[in-house]
């Protein structure tokens, strides 16, 4: 499998930055943020089977230790997954060593190299500090499930407008998510299905860390 690398350009130099992989072929990448949760994620998983498609999941490092039995899942199911930090902290209000330390903490319970910034957002000398760890996968296309001003509807003709070949998709098994992204995700799914499209996890996201060889982590104190 290509390797991220390959295709993510530099933003600033020394840092690897990802939001879209070029590709001949008709591909997308589903990305989900903000799981495992026992409410949402296995009906994510569920889903997937029935579609016979492949996600990325881009965890919360306290949802992994609360509920390491659907991570577990997620790993043995063939999907990706990544870091999204252990507390779900926002860049932009914490300080940078705060940030890497959060965010290690995560990446002993995933163990790879992707890393997305909650809300997208990373200081440069966060990102800086972790350019050693991590390719920082961003995306190309929001589905904007996390909006509660959005119809269900709305969501997935948007995000049927905007995904092209290669495109990094935006979902959250995240209860504020729910209904719309209960809605959009299978249905965008199966119309891109029908035009011949593949579902594959991101490069590099399917090595790593299962939760069964993970050390026991201390309970985490802080919220987000
Ligand atoms: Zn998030």
């Amino acid at each position: 499998m290509a390797a991220l690398k390959a295709t993510a350009w530099l933003h600033p130099p020394g840092i690897r930055w990802v939001r879209r992989l070029p590709a001949r072929e008709k591909v997308l990448y589903l990305t989900f943020d903000d799981g495992p949760i026992p409410e949402l994620t296995p009906w994510v998983l569920d889903t997937l089977r029935d579609l016979g498609v492949q996600a990325t999941f881009f965890c919360i490092g306290r949802h992994i230790a609360q509920h390491p039995e659907i991570y577990t899942r997620i790993r043995a199911e063939g999907h990706g997954v990544g870091n999204h930090t252990e507390t779900h902290v926002n860049g932009w209000h914490t300080s940078c060593s705060e940030y890497v330390r959060d965010t290690l903490q995560c990446q002993a319970r995933t163990g790879n190299r992707l890393f997305r910034p909650p809300y997208g957002r990373i200081t440069l000398p966060q990102a800086w500090a972790l350019r050693q760890h991590f390719e920082l996968v961003f995306w190309d296309v929001l589905t904007g499930d996390f909006d509660s001003r959005l119809s269900p509807e709305h969501v997935l003709q948007d995000t049927i407008r905007r995904a092209r070949s290669g495109s990094i998709l935006v979902f959250h098994d995240n209860l504020l998510s729910e209904e719309r992204m209960r809605y959009a995700f299978p249905r965008t799914v199966k119309h891109f299905l029908k035009q011949g499209y593949r579902f594959p996890p991101l490069p590099g996201s399917t090595t790593g860390m299962p939760a069964s060889r993970q050390a026991p982590m201390p309970p985490s104190s802080s919220h987000s």
